[in-house]
């Protein structure tokens, strides 16, 4: 257990980092937010195929934001039950998740059979 828990941390920590780097917590929604370009001076004049060039960049951000977020979760969610009888068991089935399994995806909340369900 305490090696999945290790592999759990530092996958959060990279997780952390990566959204960081896209955008910010936001304490108040309790959600992830993609950052504007707030490096960007008001007072530069912006052509027009600059803005939508910016448009596209904060959409394309924000939708990574959103996967690494949700992998987060995922992340959060296995280190709640790591330690507890419940980590490990398939949301789906209730059956253990298959060591060989959680060796490569320690926070995998199915099973490699519901896995396949699910999809
Ligand atoms: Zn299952």
């Amino acid at each position: 257990m305490e090696k999945y828990k290790a592999k759990l941390e530092e996958e959060k920590n990279l997780l952390e980092e990566e959204l960081k780097s896209l955008g910010k917590f936001d304490s108040e929604t309790n959600d992830w937010e993609a950052s504007p370009e707030s490096e960007v001076s008001h007072q530069d004049v912006l052509d027009e195929g600059d803005m939508s060039e910016r448009a596209e960049d904060y959409e394309e951000r924000s939708s990574k934001l959103n996967t690494l977020e949700s992998r987060l979760n995922d992340i959060k969610h296995a280190l709640s039950l790591i330690g507890t009888e419940n980590y490990g068991i398939c949301e789906v089935c209730k059956n253990k998740i298959e060591e060989e399994r959680l060796e490569v995806n320690p926070s995998a909340r199915t099973c490699e059979s519901c896995m396949e369900k699910v999809i």
